[in-house]
């Protein structure tokens, strides 16, 4: 897991809000879309109702002025005429004359002309106007069923007036309501309520039910049309039916799409980039002992990864990590600029051995050979030798090209070790092909080391074969006393490993070096295992 990836291991939480929030926008979306269009609806509903209202309050009063023929008649003249007025003209309940405010002539049947207040069951309002017109609750015919009077009186206290029956705008109303479930009401001048529809019902939350209030610009008519909330909520889930499917899908997007950025975000080579523009990487070295002539002959460079809270990677992770990421090549350019800048403060004897790692990918690309020789420029005036330690691995591939690339580079004066010898699975044969200068045994084999007097098979035999070929031999991995005689003894010339000296920063390498660097490593005669410069 790469450093960084560790302490934000909440990835999984970023996925999961990522796929909840398209649902969790839908939902909320849908809910406001749902209202909207239901607000609509109620407001074209109210609309459509109060244009019904003014079309029979037009026939209403165009009735009172047909009426107006009849003005000065006696009744029992007009009565037949008013009566067939009054039936066939849609809506009307009854019409007729008034005389102050007693009714003088009327079309239905049998209706005992008495007062207006007494016909329509209520005293007339005191409106000061010659025109006006009033919902009702009922009239004394019809007692239960609303109606709606319109009255015109004339200057000489006569007047008409005309009965609309409540029944058709009920009838209206449930037409264009029933189906969505609204609520309708309907005042003349605020009088009594016509109304339809269920009773309302209490909401929820968000989804409570709405009211919308319409006025005509005409008459002083007046309707309500209430949305109730289970309306609202069936509007809701119809849009979420369409929604929903769509909504999964962008979810699932929006998921693939956070884990693919948290990924590369969180990966291993984005990690490195940014430490190596944090400055997050140093490089620490490793002396080398010539067992020859019996001081420091080099050091090995060793990058270090420091995350700014103090905690190190280890070289092996992250090397492995930015191997199979592709950003090795750029880490070992940054790992040259590095010891380019320490080694300017270093003071050492022309020779000196100076060892970097290099990764297999670095060796086939096309900028290695330049890499190094800019390197090898940099660090000119100290004369040292660049020692360039590979894997067996990083031979397999091109070996024709990668041998021409190290010869070149043995001609500017450096030198090529193969790093970790014995581990990898390279036939010797073919290693040989190669310009090879020296071999580190893995420390893997100088662990196996017993006894001083005692055989190490497989070690002896690598330290012959070095001492046959004329190839220089490295032991890596020294730790105890026992290790470095017997190394000693059987002739390997260098030899690195905590016994002489672990691997140090810079600041302390040129102490180190200042302080030991020209001394002989003695060994102790009892064999014991001992750390040396620690
Ligand atoms: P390596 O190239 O074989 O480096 C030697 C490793 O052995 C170093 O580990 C060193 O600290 C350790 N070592 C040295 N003496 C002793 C000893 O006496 N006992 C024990 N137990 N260990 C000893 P380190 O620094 O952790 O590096 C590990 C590996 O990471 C290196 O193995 C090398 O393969 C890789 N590495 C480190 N730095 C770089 C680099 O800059 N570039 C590349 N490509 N690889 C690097
Ligand atoms: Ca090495
Ligand atoms: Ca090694």
């Amino acid at each position: 897991m790469p450093p960084q990836k560790r302490h934000r291991d909440f990835g999984w939480l970023f996925i999961v809000c990522a796929g909840l929030l398209p649902l969790v926008l839908g939902i909320l979306c849908t809910a406001i879309e749902a209202r909207h269009t239901v607000n609509q609806q109620q407001v074209s509903t109210a609309n459509t109702l109060l244009s019904q209202a003014e079309k029979m309050s037009d026939s209403a009063w165009n009735m009172i002025t047909t009426l107006r023929q009849y003005h000065h008649r006696a009744c029992a003249d007009i009565e037949e005429n008013l009566q067939r007025a009054g039936t066939l003209n849609a809506y009307f309940r009854s019409i007729g004359m008034l005389q102050g405010d007693h009714i003088s002539c009327s079309s239905a049947y049998g209706l005992n002309h008495g007062a207006l207040a007494e016909m329509m069951l209520q005293p007339p309002p005191v409106t000061g106007k010659a025109w006006w017109s009033l919902s009702i609750r009922g009239t004394l015919g019809v007692p239960d069923r609303p109606a709606v009077i319109f009255v015109r009186q004339l200057p000489d206290s006569s007047g008409f007036w005309a009965v609309i029956d409540g029944q058709y705008l009920m009838d209206f109303m449930h037409a264009i309501g029933e189906s969505r479930g609204y609520q309708m009401t309907l005042q003349f001048n605020g009088g009594a309520i016509i109304s339809s529809g269920p009773d309302e019902q209490p909401g929820q939350l968000y989804l409570k039910s709405a009211q919308y209030r319409a006025e005509s610009s005409r008459y002083p008519i007046s309707v309500n049309v209430t949305v109730p909330a289970t309306e609202l909520v069936k509007a809701w889930r119809q849009a979420l039916f369409i929604f929903l499917p769509m909504a999964a899908i962008f979810s699932i997007l929006l998921m693939v799409l956070t884990a693919n950025w948290l990924r590369r975000r969180l990966s291993w080579a984005d990690e490195i980039r940014r430490a190596m523009r944090n400055r997050q990487f140093s490089v620490h070295y490793q002396p080398v002992y010539s067992t020859d002539i019996e001081r420091c002959k080099g050091a090995e460079a060793l990058m270090r990864w420091q995350l700014p809270n103090g905690e190190m990677i280890r070289p092996d992770i992250f090397i492995s990590h930015a191997e199979s990421e592709g950003v090795i090549v750029p880490l070992t350019q940054h790992l040259l600029d590095l010891m380019a800048e320490d080694i300017q403060s270093w003071q050492v004897e022309p020779d000196f051995h100076i060892g970097f790692n290099v990764a297999a990918e670095h060796l086939q690309h096309p900028d290695f050979v330049q890499d190094v020789m800019r390197f090898a420029r940099r660090i000119k005036d100290k004369q040292m030798t660049i020692t360039l330690e590979l894997t067996e691995r990083s031979l397999i591939e091109d070996g024709e090209m990668v041998a021409r690339k190290l010869r070149h580079l043995q001609s500017h004066g450096m030198k090529v070790a193969i790093d970790d010898f014995g581990t990898g699975h390279c036939a010797l044969s073919y290693l040989m092909t190669f310009p090879l200068d020296y071999l580190k045994i893995d420390r893997g084999f100088i662990n196996a080391v017993e006894g001083l007097e005692t055989e190490t098979p497989v070690l002896d035999a690598i330290i012959n074969l070095c001492h046959k070929l004329e190839l220089d031999v490295l032991g890596e991995g020294v730790e105890t006393s026992l290790q470095f005689a017997y190394l000693r003894q059987r002739g390997v010339g260098l030899i690195q490993g905590y016994y002489y000296a672990r691997p140090m920063d810079n600041d302390r390498l040129r102490a180190w070096l200042n302080e030991h660097g020209r001394k002989p490593l003695l060994v102790e005669e009892s064999h014991e295992p001992e750390l040396h410069h620690s």
